[in-house]
């Protein structure tokens, strides 16, 4: 089982460094499962993809990276990386803002359902297992096979509706 309903709720204010240090290390143990290789800049983009709960684009990392580094870093490096860690499950990719977020609990395959705070733009990630079901049974009742299903629901997190 995972251990990720002990982590923090992305909400709440909360330490935030132990959210990127689970996460370093799920992905080092995925890694080693699949026999792949955690790279430094693999490592490194995991870790900016992590520096909060809002999801970021390819150009910000891009960004970080080259004013950290001290020099430009090259783009298709960075966009293999991030494939890298969509491939692993270390991180989903948000279509409707065409940015990323880690994944809290890479250690087993899922799809992402999320909702999106259109103010704070946090998201957050659903683990309810019946969403999948839902989906796969509305899917195979109109004889369709699906191959990707991530879900996308935009409104206001409890925050900045208190905030309001
Ligand atoms: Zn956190
Ligand atoms: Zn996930
Ligand atoms: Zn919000």
């Amino acid at each position: 089982m995972s251990d990720s309903h002990h982590l923090p709720d992305p909400q709440q204010p909360h330490n935030h460094a132990h959210c990127v240090s689970h996460a370093l290390s799920a992905a080092e143990q995925v890694c080693a499962r699949d026999g792949v290789r955690f790279t430094t800049l693999r490592k490194r983009v995991l870790e900016l993809v992590w520096q909060s709960h809002k999801p970021l684009g390819a150009y910000d990392i891009l960004e970080t990276l080259s004013r950290d580094d001290g020099r430009r870093a090259a783009p298709p490096t960075v966009y293999r990386a991030l494939d890298f860690l969509q491939e692993q499950g270390l991180v989903h990719r948000i279509a409707s803002l065409n940015a990323f977020i880690g994944c809290p609990s890479p250690e087993h395959r899922h799809q992402g359902h999320f909702l999106i705070c259109l103010n704070c733009h946090i998201a957050i990630e659903l683990e309810q297992s019946g969403i999948s079901d839902a989906i796969a049974e509305a899917a195979t009742s109109q004889g369709f096979t699906i191959s990707s299903e991530t879900v996308e629901i935009s409104g206001l997190c409890a925050q900045c509706q208190a905030a309001a």
